[in-house]
């Protein structure tokens, strides 16, 4: 038996008829601590926590690196009911969010563990046993790195704050760095390149893209609203909407690698033809699973594609999905989870196949290809050639970047910054180091 947890599935600032569902996740019923915590992670809400982990400035302004243990004071920890379930807890009881966190991140974890075959291994394990997950709610953004998670919120220009410890999307996009670091590990610093970085936020939002298809009502809600025309404007094509980084992505998007190849200025815009791919490709296998199907004919398939790029042709398709929808909505559910599937199947094996260093798109396609081979002879080649060929994935590569100049080192990231990175910056005099620990704690 699992353990419950109430989950929103869409946040509460997105919909506000929305309610949290129910969720069983993997962790054995009773096997729970208060935090919740369990042997590898542990949510905490520090008081007074007021920087974010990563490079952080000392009180003269000496860079220094800033990691966990927080060993300040935390709020009273999230506790399970009699029978060591989480659902008892409401939106609007103390606890709600640290419990919302844990449960999203195991959720994530479930689905995609299933996918790798195996239990993720940190790869922060030589220095941390557990991840330590914390809820900033001043921090305006959300990240993952050496053996933290931090969880903070979206300040809205109307003066709302909103909380991304009940935004699923974001929680597990940042699962998906800390599953591409386990598998693959962190690059050399002379060996980063510029697609990394976008491939790290692209399979992160393919991620969270993924795992929130394993919600019975989000797939459902999708295939009601667009009866399986997913190229309509629906929840999986903006699913990173209220993301920190809403503005720059969507998973269904028009940009390839030609706006890159004179530069680039962030990753979440430079990883956009990568997940804008990868997007396609499951619309394209699942278009192809409903003709296998009998539920589409081929002439309903091939103006689809057409109307991704002819507006004429939208009406007819949006036509043709209505009625064939009409006729065997369950076909058209068993589809979409079968596309799921694939897609999340080829995407971990292709983390099982790449190494950080030296990596581009172009690595990213051609092992998507072979693993394609392998698992079902080629039969959906030429869908993934075709959608790395339109965005020029492997033809064209991202130029300089424009804004942080060259990345020599790991410190122009706390997500990829690791203990040892810390022998390249300056030492901090004495006095320093006493103003900081006054500060910290620590
Ligand atoms: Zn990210």
């Amino acid at each position: 038996m699992g353990t419950r947890f109430r989950l929103f599935v869409q946040p509460p600032f997105e919909d506000a008829r929305s309610s949290p569902e129910i969720v069983e996740v993997s962790s054995p019923l009773g096997s729970l601590k208060a935090g919740p915590a369990d042997d590898c992670m542990f949510v905490l809400e520090p008081v007074g926590k007021s920087r974010p982990y990563g490079v952080n400035r000392g009180p003269l302004g000496t860079p220094y690196i800033y990691l966990p243990p927080w060993t300040g004071k935390v709020l009273e920890p999230a506790a399970s009911d009699e029978y060591g379930n989480f659902d008892h807890l409401q939106p609007w009881m103390p606890g709600f969010e640290a419990a919302h966190v844990f449960g999203c991140v195991r959720f994530t974890l479930d689905v995609w563990e299933r996918f790798l075959g195996q239990p993720i291994v940190w790869h922060f394990h030589d220095h941390f046993d557990r991840l330590q997950i914390s809820i900033l709610p001043q921090w305006n953004n959300a990240q993952y790195g050496y053996g933290f998670l931090e969880i903070g919120s979206q300040f809205e220009k109307d003066g709302r704050v909103l909380p991304f410890s009940l935004d699923f999307d974001v929680i597990a996009h940042e699962v998906g760095h800390a599953i591409i670091f386990s598998v693959l590990g962190v690059p050399q610093p002379e060996a980063e390149y510029p697609e990394y970085l976008g491939f790290q936020e692209a399979v992160s939002d393919c991620v969270s893209l993924i795992a929130a298809m394993h919600f019975p009502s989000v797939i459902d809600n999708v295939l009601m609203e667009t009866r399986g025309n997913l190229y309509r404007a629906n929840r999986l094509a903006r699913f990173s909407e209220f993301s920190p980084h809403r503005q720059i992505r969507s998973a269904s998007n028009k940009r390839t690698m030609a706006d890159f190849v004179h530069g680039w200025k962030d990753e979440h815009e430079l990883s956009q033809p990568l997940t804008g791919a990868i997007f396609d490709i499951l619309v394209d296998i699942f278009h192809e699973s409903l003709v296998a199907r009998g539920l589409i004919s081929r002439a309903v398939e091939d103006l689809a594609d057409i109307a991704e790029f002819d507006q004429a042709a939208e009406a007819q398709v949006q036509h043709a999905f209505d009625r064939a929808f009409a006729r065997n909505s369950d076909g058209f559910v068993e589809a979409l989870l079968d596309a799921r599937d694939i897609v999340g199947t080829y995407l971990a094996e292709t983390l099982w196949a790449l190494a950080p260093d030296f990596l581009d798109y172009g690595d990213v396609a051609r092992a998507i290809l072979a693993i394609d081979r392998d698992e079902s002879g080629g039969q959906f080649a030429r869908i993934i050639s075709r959608n790395f060929r339109r965005r020029a994935i492997g033809e064209l590569h991202a130029g300089v970047h424009l804004k942080g100049g060259e990345h020599r080192s790991h410190v122009h990231s706390a997500r990829i910054l690791l203990p040892t990175d810390h022998l390249e910056l300056p030492k901090m005099n004495y006095r320093e180091r006493v103003l900081l620990s006054r500060q910290t704690g620590r």
